[in-house]
């Protein structure tokens, strides 16, 4: 890339001349350092997170921790930050990061908990909420994204992120019950596998619907079920298994 920078230059110039230009080339092409990343994170988690009402310390803590820009793709580092979903390959995206922590707060994670999350995508989701609960077990329906989530995961140190491939819709019934349950893909209607493995004062964020969803906060009180819509979003739909 910096080679045909200097092809490009139109008007002769002579060797230290390009070598000056080529020098600034790469100096501009040049990786953003890890300080900047950590101040990229920082004003992320005030303008985007603490100015729309994010209020709960250990979940901005845990989002200025977590360094976003390791789960995106390469070419999209520049941009981790940045108010808006991406793209993960496979047709798929990490969420807006506002919208990781709008349902990272709503279940209101406790040191204690283990939480099921359905929709791995890139890890992202997963590490933040592995700062703050106990165990984390993540479903992700394409392998070739759960596999590399979980070699992301394991390599960053998130140990408590437990990663399987196969169908978010049956949950994981071997760890269950769940005290909270983050689903970051849309299913029309709620799972009823997924109410029946929410422990007993468990708490489910979900979006519902097809192609707008609103963004549901599902609780389980005495054994009864409760719901109410916190907002409306826009997610990928949860695919059904491939029989
Ligand atoms: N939480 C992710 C983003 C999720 S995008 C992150 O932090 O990066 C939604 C993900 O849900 C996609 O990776 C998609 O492949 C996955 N998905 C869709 N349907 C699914 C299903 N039935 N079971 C498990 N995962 C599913």
């Amino acid at each position: 890339m910096v080679f045909r920078c200097c092809v490009n230059i139109r008007r002769p110039a002579g060797p230290a001349v390009l070598a000056v230009a080529c020098a600034l080339m790469v100096a501009a092409a040049a990786p953003p350092t890890d300080e900047e990343m950590t101040m990229k994170r920082k004003q992320m988690v005030e303008k985007q997170m603490e100015r729309r009402g994010i209020t709960d310390a250990r979940v901005l803590e845990a989002l200025r921790a977590v360094e976003r820009h390791r789960f995106v793709p390469e070419t999209a580092q520049e941009d981790a930050y940045e108010d808006y979903p991406l793209a993960i390959g496979f047709g798929q995206t990490i969420s807006q990061p506002y919208i990781v922590a709008l349902m990272t707060e709503s279940i209101e994670p406790k040191p204690g908990d283990r939480v099921l999350e359905i929709g791995t995508g890139s890890g992202y989701q997963a590490a933040v909420l592995s700062l703050l609960v106990k165990d984390v077990y993540s479903i992700e329906i394409v392998e070739e994204l759960g596999l590399a989530a979980a070699e992301r995961l394991a390599q960053l140190g998130y140990d408590n992120v437990h990663v399987r491939v196969g169908d978010g819709y049956q949950g994981w019934p071997e760890h269950a019950p769940f005290d909270a349950i983050v689903v970051t893909a849309a299913p029309p209607e709620i799972p009823q596998a997924l109410v029946d493995q929410l422990a007993e004062g468990g708490r489910m964020v979900i979006p519902v619907g097809t192609s707008y969803q609103e963004l549901l906060m599902v609780e389980k009180k005495n054994g009864k079920v409760s719901r109410r819509v916190i907002t409306v979003v826009r997610f990928v739909p949860m695919v059904p298994e491939k029989k």
